[in-house]
């Protein structure tokens, strides 16, 4: 197959401008991900540092080669600036600055300015070394399929990139490339280069649309004043401690948490106390619980709590614990204090073969009896049939 040089380095060039277009175009969607920003930053200066190499033999070689190379090398080092706001690391332009300083530092001695294979020895160098190091910071950054896939692209890009010296070098003994786009490897660089610039940019939107869909799907599941689980979250969660129970014959525990007299605090000392006496109740629970329990925050000021492998006798421990470090918990709130107490409703069911929505009705009727009786105590269901 016969390429054109000419016409796949103009692909090349306008791939890199067309994502610098579409990357801004996505972060102006999304403006708290500056890795956006950063790579079509990375595109625009290495697509004008290639439009400068293009230029070899109409302008002096001195802006086709040293001045070339350097932004392009600034421009890698965008990229890597990019990695690096993706993996919420701080950027720098010391290190995209430093590698196109040091490029132009050597390619200002004369051996090397002379000799085509040390210029594209050190250019490739220089840039094989930013790819893996914006790959390196890619990998630690989210789990996720398409990092892995980031990672890879940077990886290959790299090591086509590194390939360019032994050509060069082979080349140089067998007669010298003088202009790389007289040399036949340069066809396939050129479309390597090109895939590589369209799959980072499509791969970096979707990381950071995979990031954004990761972050809804907590907020949709997660309580905003507490943190905990919500409604919906703890009942997915529920479904799933108890299918276990009831697979392993094992009995399952379910406490509902209701603060006593709440309006009244909410009355008495405003709206910000009465969140902090519910997220006082939330910190007591989740310190006091096991790690395999789960509390989620089911209501206004009602909180209910799965408690996996756990008897009745156990569950009421589990409760009384909970409903004493929230004492404790707001005796360190330091405002009036009025009667802040919390009220409980306990069902175990022995051999989990109670759906959470059975569970959570018998332990409901205990908080209704718990409340009836003054509040500020626990009460049980009769434990429910296996
Ligand atoms: P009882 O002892 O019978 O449980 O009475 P109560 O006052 O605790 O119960 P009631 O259901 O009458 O009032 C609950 C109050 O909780 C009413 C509502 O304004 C308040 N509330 C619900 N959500 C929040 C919240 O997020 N923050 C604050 N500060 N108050 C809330
Ligand atoms: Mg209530
Ligand atoms: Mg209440």
């Amino acid at each position: 197959m016969r390429f054109d040089p000419p016409t796949l380095f103009v692909v090349l060039v306008v791939s890199m401008l067309t994502c610098t277009g579409l990357l801004l175009w996505s972060w102006l969607q999304n403006r708290h991900e500056k890795s956006l920003l950063w790579l079509s930053a990375a595109y625009a200066v290495a697509g004008a540092g290639n439009i400068l190499l293009a230029l070899r033999d109409t302008i002096p070689d001195f802006f086709t080669i040293q001045i070339a190379n350097a932004i392009v090398l600034y421009g890698i080092g965008l990229g890597w600036n990019a990695a690096r706001a993706f993996a919420r690391r701080p950027t720098t332009q010391i290190v995209p600055a430093g590698a196109a300083l040091i490029w132009l530092l050597l390619a200002l001695i004369p051996a090397v300015s002379q000799t085509f294979e040390w210029r594209v020895t050190i250019a490739s160098l220089g840039m094989a070394t930013m790819c893996l190091m914006a790959a390196r910071e890619v990998w630690r950054s989210d789990p996720s399929r398409a990092r892995v896939a980031v990672v890879v692209v940077f990886t290959v890009h790299a090591a086509a990139v590194l390939c360019r010296i032994p050509i060069a070098v082979i080349g140089y003994v067998n007669g010298g490339i003088a202009v790389p786009f007289e040399d036949p490897s340069f066809s396939w660089f050129a479309i390597e280069s090109s895939i590589f610039v369209y799959a980072l940019a499509v791969l970096m939107v979707t990381l950071v649309k995979e990031r954004i869909e990761t972050r809804l799907r907590a907020a949709a599941l997660t309580d905003p004043l507490t943190g905990l689980p919500n409604r919906r979250a703890l009942f997915d969660r529920a479904n799933s401690m108890i299918a276990h129970g009831a697979r392993y014959r094992r009995p399952t525990t379910v406490i509902v948490f209701d603060l006593d007299r709440f309006k009244q605090i909410n009355d008495t000392y405003g709206h910000p106390v009465g969140d902090a006496v519910i997220r006082a109740f939330a910190s007591a629970a989740s310190a006091t619980l096991r790690a395999g329990d789960c509390i989620g925050r089911i209501g206004g000021e009602e909180f209910a709590a799965i408690l996996p492998d756990t008897d009745e006798a156990c569950g009421r421990i589990a409760a009384e614990r909970i409903m004493r470090a929230f004492a404790g918990g707001v005796a360190d709130l330091r405002f009036g204090r009025g009667n802040c107490t919390a009220s409980a409703g306990l069902s175990s069911a022995p051999r989990s073969t109670m759906s959470i929505e059975m569970m959570l009705h018998a332990a409901d009727r205990a908080l209704y009896e718990a409340k009836r009786l003054g509040g500020n105590q626990l009460r049980t269901a009769a434990a429910l049939a296996a």
